[in-house]
């Protein structure tokens, strides 16, 4: 590991404003940056270590939500009351990634931005356009199989690999963030991830030193709340596929609410408001659920390797639009 200078702030804007220079970072639970570190595929300068910040809360919202500090724990947060009641998907999502030990260091902001699990981003002999742009992605060619389907280029087609981010996303959070001349902003999860076009290394559309500081839900869906992931291993594994799913039905068995977000098939977390359009109205008969999947994965690109991740996307999907049903049913 390369020499760095360490800061542990105090206040938010002196740590933005000590984060902003090149070549600093800030540091939450250090799951994932230390371990970059240590292989020297992240070589920061100055480290600011955010952790003893205010921002530990999670509180109610006047309109009827919730915002989550950037600094609770991913475990904390799984086991929090209002997020267990309101959105068991996100809890379900959090506590299906990594450990426990994991969940008790990693924080709700730096999960947010951990890096993709690329095998040849993990290798710092190997080229890779994300790790040094311009260096081509031995991955299309590669060892691909848990990598991404949909939102690649022909520059980098790296998975996102958070469970959290996945949750998230179906409920539509918004992250706020404060930057080193003190302003804030507030940015719906949609805007927040940038497709790896020509551009790979950069992954979001934070600013040198802006920090996430909260994340907003809105009021909680009502409907059956699910995560499911597939992997190699009932745990301790990144997801091949992952769904977040709320769905719910009326008594004739018509579908009302069908909210959809998918993790390990995107090079972000991946939602797509036509599929679930599609199967509202419907009963989620086969018809319905295979037009649904046609709509999902109509731009879906395998490279090898990762080819059955398409059909395996299409059984998940019905397996939870049918298992909705049947809950509603019994
Ligand atoms: C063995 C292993 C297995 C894992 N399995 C899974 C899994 O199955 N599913 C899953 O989702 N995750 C998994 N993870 C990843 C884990 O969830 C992340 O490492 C963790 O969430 C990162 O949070 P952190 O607070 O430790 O981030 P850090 O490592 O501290 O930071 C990560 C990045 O975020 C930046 N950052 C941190 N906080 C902020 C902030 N508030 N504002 C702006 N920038 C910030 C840092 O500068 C850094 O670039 C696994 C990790 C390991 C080591
Ligand atoms: S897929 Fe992306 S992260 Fe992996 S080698 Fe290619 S450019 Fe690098």
């Amino acid at each position: 590991m390369k020499r760095f200078d360490y800061v542990r702030a105090s206040e938010l804007t002196p740590a933005c404003k000590a984060a902003s220079v090149e070549g600093a970072a800030f540091i939450g639970g250090g799951t994932n940056l230390l371990d970059l570190m240590k292989f020297e595929i992240e070589t920061p300068i100055k480290l600011v270590d955010i952790t003893q910040l205010e921002l530990k809360q999670v509180e109610p919202t006047v309109a009827g939500g919730l915002r989550i500090g950037a600094l609770v724990t991913n475990s904390d947060l799984a086991a929090h009351p209002s997020v267990i009641e309101n959105y068991p998907v996100l809890s379900r999502a959090i506590l299906a990634g990594a450990t426990g030990q994991l969940r008790n260091k990693a924080t709700t902001g730096g999960n947010f931005l951990q890096r993709t699990r690329c095998y040849y981003f993990y290798q710092p002999d190997s080229p890779c356009n994300k790790r040094n742009p311009g260096s081509g992605c031995p991955s299309i060619n590669g060892e691909n199989r848990s990598l991404a389907i949909l939102g690649t280029s022909e520059h980098c087609i790296a998975q996102h690999p958070s469970d959290m981010a996945v949750a998230m996303r179906l409920l539509d959070a918004t992250l706020e963030t404060q930057k080193a001349d003190g302003s804030t902003r507030q940015i719906a999860i949609k805007d927040f991830y940038q497709l790896p076009k020509d551009t790979p290394h950069i992954e979001t559309v934070l600013e040198a030193g802006e920090m996430i500081t909260h994340i907003i839900l809105p009021p909680q869906t009502a409907g059956m709340h699910t995560y499911d992931k597939i992997r190699d291993r009932a745990s301790y594994a990144f997801a091949l596929v992952s769904c977040a799913a709320v769905i719910d039905a009326d008594e004739t068995g018509t579908l009302t609410t069908v909210r959809l977000a998918f993790g390990g098939i995107g090079t972000q977390p991946w939602r797509n408001e036509a599929v679930e359009d599609a199967l509202v109205g419907t009963k989620g008969g086969i018809p319905d659920i295979v037009h649904a999947a046609n709509i999902l994965l109509e731009q879906a690109q395998g490279w090898g390797q990762n080819d059955f991740k398409i059909t395996l996307t299409r059984r998940l999907l019905k397996q939870i639009i049918q298992r909705a049903l049947a809950a509603k049913d019994a």
